[in-house]
């Protein structure tokens, strides 16, 4: 009896040892995150050039462009989901009273093929913002949402940097028309309910908005929502917290999959998809104004969050 608890014993270490080490492999590609490609990034994206890249202009046109380019350049094959405003009608209804749908939109999507295909992880963030208002003028956008889309090339680059051959197909989308009503994830998730086989699931989804401000940039902090239908999710986030120096806190906001709330994981939620959403930590004074610019970015915070957020992913999918 005492020789077979021993054994037992001896086991539990091992293998408790074993998948620590693991659980941690993802912090190998932590160095793949560069603070001065995020500037760059940012500042590209907020160039008043890009006029606030209001979903259907020629702006946004091109910024979607260089979300695709930037795809290309880790390897990936970037596909442009083409919505219009017929098929966005016919995919979501038609629009609210007074308003609108953007004639062309374009969502941009990179995969990196799992071995169950059929089995995605999605991961997004909006590229499109608020444009040049009359009276008010250019809405640079940094914080909403250059500082996600930074956070999604980021995980793509380092997913990609990781060699593995993740266990679920990964699908990065970089989303239009958010500002507009959420339209770009709203038509994805739409298409792909209607065109599902019985075997495709999309088993995660993960949401970039607004992670690029701090209140204090001496304490940099991040909001972590989740879907607590699926403690899984917090418990992922606990576990990869510990590899992260500090200082660093994460605000816990406890969602359930019902569909509520102001960004791109509603649509997920609302068919209650297991959901994690990175967002503001406070709505600040420069949310949708003119005085949201890279010169304001707390670089520490949006780092941290984005090496949070790829160790979750990691373990989602390793
Ligand atoms: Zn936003």
């Amino acid at each position: 009896m005492r020789k077979i608890s021993i054994a037992i014993f001896a086991f539990m270490l091992f293998a408790g040892v074993l998948s620590a080490q693991e659980s941690r492999e993802y912090t190998k590609q932590y160095g793949v995150y560069s603070d001065e490609w995020a500037k760059e990034v940012i500042g590209f994206m907020a160039d008043e050039k890009f006029n606030g890249r209001e979903a259907g202009t020629k702006e946004n046109y091109k910024i979607m462009k260089f979300i695709a380019k930037e795809f290309k350049k880790m390897g990936l094959k970037p596909e442009i989901q083409k919505i219009t405003s017929e098929s966005l009608t016919a995919a979501i209804g038609e629009p609210r009273k007074g308003k609108v749908y953007p004639a062309k939109m374009n969502n941009v999507i990179a995969r990196i093929e799992g071995k169950n295909p059929n089995m995605q992880v999605v991961v997004g963030a909006h590229y499109d913002h608020l444009g040049n208002k009359p009276g008010i003028g250019i809405h640079p956008g940094a914080d909403d949402n250059a500082s996600g889309i930074v956070a999604l090339l980021s995980l793509a680059k380092m997913m990609v940097a990781s060699g593995i051959t993740p266990e679920y197909t990964v699908v990065f989308c970089a989303w239009d028309g958010e500002e507009k009503g959420l339209l770009g994830s709203k038509y994805f998730v739409a298409d792909w309910y209607a065109n599902r086989t019985a075997a495709d699931s999309i088993c995660r989804y993960m949401n970039f908005d607004m992670v690029g401000r701090c209140d204090d940039p001496a304490k940099p902090t991040t909001t972590f929502a989740w879907n607590d239908n699926f403690p899984s999710l917090k418990e992922d986030c606990d576990l990869v917290y510990e590899t992260i120096d500090k200082p660093f806190t994460v605000i816990y906001d406890r969602r359930v999959g019902d569909g509520k709330g102001g960004s791109d994981y509603a649509p997920f939620s609302k068919n209650n998809i297991p959901f994690v959403a990175w967002m503001e930590e406070s709505l600040h004074e420069d949310y949708h104004k003119p005085g949201d610019v890279p010169a304001k970015i707390c670089w520490e915070r949006l780092h941290k969050t984005v090496l949070l957020a790829y160790g979750i992913l990691y373990r989602w999918v390793d």
